[in-house]
């Protein structure tokens, strides 16, 4: 059977769905593994490497003999045209609001899985590609944010004079901003964060770092079973809003990483506070692809409103590319192993286990996963 690691054809997608490491580790599950010639030139991986992993070099064509797609991106329509019925192809599939693609993907009798909807279980850990990407982004914010900033993060004290540290606050303290905290920790910053979980206090406050918020009531029981956030009231939105207004005004950078699952990104960040920072002061909404946490962010770019950097980068796992694909080649080749028979080498996919179900689109010609049209249990 064939796996095919194709290039993305999206051009603002530099990561790949494979590694040196992947295809031999797919190779040893009994594939022949082909990967579409400079799928990894922007991830700093050569075919020459690929291929001394045990992988031939092919080219789109190849598409259609494979029994398992690997990709990043959701496939386009004209790479769904030139996949074979009952293919798997997997992928970070983005199927909110994406209906029509997933049922392009059904009619042309594939088997997609979207990554990003893996469960958060101990079993899928290493599955977990929303974990792996947003730990990346959130280092990179960091990086990104002192790229812009025109201070040093630490203190530094010289003989001609002392530069005091930069004071960062991260707000949304998930995967991605307690990379963020440990990041600018490392550069030496004063940081602070803020999130509506109250488990994140305590992971806050391990890392070194203060945690800013309203503790009332509503806080204690913010966290759904799934140990994601919940969209808070109007009357908790307020309170918060007033405590991080008051601390925001004092802080050099701000990086905002605060998601609600399936819901719009929630303000944080208003005008009225970006007017209150100094000017110089810099700002990175990470959930800008989302609707943003920051007012007047712009997905794709760096703006200044009122003196303050507001940068608005799209793809930031992209933006670490090398990074990124050796951590999701690694999350896919793991999902990868549970859908082979080891002992006869060949895939052996079952519809009823629970990644499968969490993680299936498209199967035999329709729409299996509940929540976008497929039959409910
Ligand atoms: P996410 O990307 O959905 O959201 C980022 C953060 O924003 C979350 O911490 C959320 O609480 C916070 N947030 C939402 N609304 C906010 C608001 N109004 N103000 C401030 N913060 C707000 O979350 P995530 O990074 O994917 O992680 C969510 C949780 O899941 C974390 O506790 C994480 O440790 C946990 N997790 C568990 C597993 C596992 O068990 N396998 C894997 C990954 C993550």
């Amino acid at each position: 059977e064939i796996v095919f690691i194709a290039k993305e054809s999206d051009p603002n997608e530099p990561r790949v769905a494979g590694s040196v490491e992947s295809v031999r580790k797919l190779a040893s599950l009994g594939f022949e593994v082909v990967v579409e010639a400079g799928a990894g030139l922007t991830s700093r991986i050569l075919d020459t490497e690929y291929e001394k992993a045990g992988a031939r070099i092919g080219t789109t064509k190849d598409a259609k003999s494979a029994d398992v797609v690997l990709k990043v991106r959701r496939p386009t329509v004209d790479e769904i045209k030139s996949y074979k019925p009952g293919a798997l192809v997997i992928a970070i599939m983005d199927p909110y609001g994406n209906e029509e693609a997933i049922a392009a993907m059904a009619k042309a009798e594939l088997t997609a899985f979207a990554m990003e909807l893996m469960p958060r279980i101990t079993r899928a850990q290493s599955m977990d590609v929303l974990s792996s990407q947003a730990n990346l982004a959130g280092y990179q914010a960091v990086i990104d944010a002192a790229h812009e900033y025109d201070r040093a993060l630490p203190m530094m004290m010289t003989a001609a004079g002392t530069v005091p540290a930069a004071k960062v606050f991260v707000m949304g303290a998930g995967v991605a901003g307690l990379q963020a905290i440990a990041t600018a920790r490392r550069l030496g910053a004063m940081v602070s964060a803020t999130d509506v979980r109250p488990a994140a206090k305590e992971q806050v406050a391990s890392l070194g770092a203060k945690f800013i918020a309203v503790e009332d009531e509503e806080f204690k029981a913010a966290e759904t079973a799934g140990g994601y956030a919940k969209e808070m009231s109007k009357d908790y939105q307020v309170k918060q809003a007033a405590l991080v207004a008051e601390h925001i005004a004092k802080q050099d950078i701000v990086i905002t990483t605060a998601l609600i699952p399936g819901r719009p990104a929630p303000r944080l960040v208003t005008r009225a506070m970006l007017d209150a920072m100094k000017p110089g002061s810099v700002v990175v909404d990470l959930a800008v692809e989302r609707g943003g946490n920051v007012e007047g962010a712009e997905a794709g770019r760096v703006v200044e409103i009122g003196g303050v950097k507001v940068i608005g980068h799209l793809n930031v796992p992209g933006r670490i590319a090398a990074s990124a694909s050796l951590l999701y080649a690694k999350n896919l080749v793991t999902f990868m192993e549970t859908l082979v028979s080891k002992e006869e080498k060949r895939l052996a996919v079952n519809m009823d286990d629970e990644l499968v179900k969490a993680t299936a689109l498209t199967h035999g010609g329709t729409i299996v996963h509940p929540a976008f049209g497929g039959a409910k249990e």
